[in-house]
């Protein structure tokens, strides 16, 4: 399948996103929604390290979304 943007299916400039929860998900977006994919990606990311920063909360994630959580604390 040829490349398009994943927002407007535009196929100029792409840019390959990894998407915060998995990184297998990689998307394309072009120059245009590029930057605000990515900010909406690292908020969400963010959002997720801050919440579950809370021991309390982390223990009623599941062993898959857990072992997420760690490795993205791992890598910051
Ligand atoms: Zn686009």
């Amino acid at each position: 399948m040829e490349k398009a943007c994943f927002y407007c299916t535009s196929r100029q400039q792409l840019r390959a996103l990894t998407m915060w929860h998995n990184p297998e998900l990689v998307y394309y977006y072009c120059r245009e929604y590029y930057a605000m994919v990515n900010r909406v990606n690292e908020e969400k990311k963010a959002e997720f390290i801050e919440y579950y920063s809370n021991e309390e909360r982390r223990k009623r994630l599941s062993e898959e979304t857990l072992k997420l959580y760690y490795q993205l604390t791992e890598k910051d």
